[in-house]
């Protein structure tokens, strides 16, 4: 996508990418009027970044050309397609805010359309049926250095051909016995061009078609055809289809179609030390090391929106991914750059302790409490104010309270007075212990005087910590994830299978949170102070119990590349 400046005189554009140029050259050139681009995905699996970056780019290009943008489900495969991934893929290109509008598609809808084009490159001695077994195929197809061989059924004749094709799609066939070749050639130094397969028997039920089809369209026939019917000027994929142009060319020339869509291939978008890959991802699913498609710990987007993810956050992400050629990867820092950059201002904070121990403010008066006032977040006024409950007894973190601290240990100690965020100063008297010799209270007193967290005689304290109140709080689980494979100690072990991080998933099950928290709703994020990102998880939460996941924490080395 382009870079913006958002400066006042709104010159905009910084600089074009390698597909807008492509564009602007067609458009001036007048090979296009308008444009329209398509994000085809296939039904078999939920959609992952990688798929957010072409729908982005897609959508986006079509917006800034003033075009239309096409959702076209790929569906011309009936054997791995499901009802779930249809409306799982709906919902996730809606979500990233790609506004397909009604411009939403089915390949399998062009079925017909398909079979009269097959029909027609028969006709023009262009396809011939062949008899030769998947096998055989194989052999003829010859290899990088050598040239094919030509099929013995080459030369059939126009008539035997339609007959026979005829016949594949009347079911006299069984699956493999015959095929659709086109007829182009067998000494080609592209592979793909050695008269390929454009249509297989397959008895097989469609999920869209039903029964209608026992003979199915290959994918290298049936894409350049979609993406003709539909008027797609610039059909956008990843580089691995490049070697496949001249036959995505081939076809919408042979088809006749008045006004072919054009083909341009970028690289595929990489995240270190995630797993994307539908088929991968699928596998953690059957295997049941994740809890589903949308395991916060996966990337699919249905994972990244319960993690607490925002659309504007990924679209924030591609832009700054930019476009290319060449393939590379994305350290998955710069993702959670991204978030932490859109939440920092827009959502507000609330004070929540992971690993809780009571702290027992000694003079506090027993029995009473009052109620302090807290700024939502001080970025952003607007978010407001809340109200926080105090009292004698609090919750800090268990890591803010060392017997015997070293140095630079700014927090609570015996002897030493901090500050608790938006309340009072406490200076540690001692604590309590188990038979293990685990602390179990910290006791402090309070100085009533400092209200607010300043002191009236101006003394300073170092550490500032954040507390619940233990009358009000509300107990919760949180989760918290780490990536679940580290790319340095390698991803896959010797026999293929994944190495997987044993801490991607730490549960805490006794966390406290302020009483504010009670009623959060799923996907609402908050920034709990010092601890990260937080958003409430769909699936597991309960009304007045949330779950919290963890988004991201708060600190990072990440820094923003240098722009080229
Ligand atoms: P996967 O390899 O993850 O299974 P796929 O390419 O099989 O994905 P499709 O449903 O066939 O998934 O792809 C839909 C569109 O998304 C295609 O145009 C494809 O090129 C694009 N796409 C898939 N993965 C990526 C990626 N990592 N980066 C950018 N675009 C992608
Ligand atoms: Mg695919």
């Amino acid at each position: 996508m382009a870079e913006v400046t958002n400066n006042t005189n709104s010159e905009e554009v910084v600089s074009r990418n390698f597909i807008e140029m492509e564009i602007d050259k067609d458009l001036a050139e007048g090979v296009y009027d308008h444009v329209m681009t398509r994000f085809p995905p296939e039904p078999n699996g939920y959609l992952h970044i990688g798929h957010a970056k072409s729908i982005l780019l897609n959508y986006g290009l079509a917006k800034q050309y003033g075009g239309k943008f096409n959702l076209r489900f790929d569906d011309t495969n009936p054997t791995k397609e499901k009802n779930e991934f249809v409306e799982s893929i709906k919902a996730d290109v809606e979500w990233l805010g790609a506004d397909f509008e009604d411009r939403l598609f089915y390949a399998s809808n062009y079925f017909d359309k398909m079979y009269e084009n097959a029909v027609k490159l028969i006709k023009k001695g262009k396809a011939y049926v062949s008899d030769l077994t998947a096998e055989e195929m194989r052999e003829y197809r010859g290899t990088l250095t050598e040239p094919g061989k030509e099929d013995p059924a080459r030369n059939r004749s126009v008539e035997e051909n339609l007959q026979l094709f005829e016949d594949m799609k009347n079911g006299k066939f069984e699956d493999g016995e015959k095929t659709l070749r086109a007829k182009i050639d067998m000494n080609s130094s592209n592979i793909n061009m050695r008269d390929p397969v454009i249509y297989r028997v397959a008895h097989m039920t469609h999920h869209n078609t039903g029964d209608k089809w026992c003979i199915y369209p290959m994918y290298d026939f049936a894409h350049p055809i979609e993406d003709a019917e539909e008027g797609i000027t610039h059909s956008i994929c990843t580089l691995e289809f490049e070697d496949h142009r001249p036959l995505y060319n081939w076809v919408v020339e042979e088809c006749e179609y008045p006004h072919p869509p054009r083909q341009i291939e970028f690289a595929k978008l990489y995240l270190t030390n995630v797993v994307t890959g539908k088929r991968y991802i699928k596998k953690l699913v059957e295997d049941g090391v994740v809890d589903g498609w949308d395991d916060p710990r996966l990337v699919s987007i249905a994972a990244l929106r319960r993690r607490g993810f925002t659309p504007e956050s990924i679209q924030k992400f591609v832009e700054l991914c930019g476009v290319s050629k060449a393939n590379s990867s994305v350290d998955y820092a710069m993702l959670e750059y991204c978030i932490r950059e859109d939440l920092k201002s827009k959502r507000p904070r609330a004070m929540g302790i992971l690993n809780p121990v009571k702290l027992v403010i000694d003079n506090y008066p027993e029995g009473e409490s009052e109620v302090l006032e807290a700024d939502n977040n001080l970025e952003n006024p607007e978010l407001g104010k809340r109200n926080l409950t105090f009292s004698k007894e609090l919750y800090i973190e268990a890591d803010d309270f060392m017997e015997e601290p070293p140095k630079k240990y700014f927090r609570l100690f015996p002897g030493n007075e901090v500050r608790l965020m938006h309340a009072y100063f406490v200076t540690c008297t001692g604590c309590e212990k188990d038979e293990n010799g685990n602390v179990t209270v910290v006791h402090c007193t309070y100085d009533p005087a400092t209200k607010g967290g300043n002191a009236p005689d101006g003394r300073k304290v170092k550490g500032t910590i954040h507390w619940v109140d233990a009358q009000t709080a509300i107990t919760a689980e949180v989760r918290l994830y780490e990536n679940l494979v580290d790319e340095e100690k390698g991803v896959y072990n010797e026999d293929g299978s994944m190495n997987l991080n044993p801490n991607s998933l730490t549960v805490l099950k006794n966390c406290k949170l302020e009483a504010s928290l009670k009623d959060a709703k799923a996907y609402e994020s908050f920034q709990f102070v010092r601890n990260g990102f937080f958003c409430v998880d769909s699936k597991d939460s309960q009304p007045g119990k949330p779950v919290f996941n963890r988004i991201v924490s708060l600190k990072s080395s990440f820094t923003l590349p240098a722009k080229q």
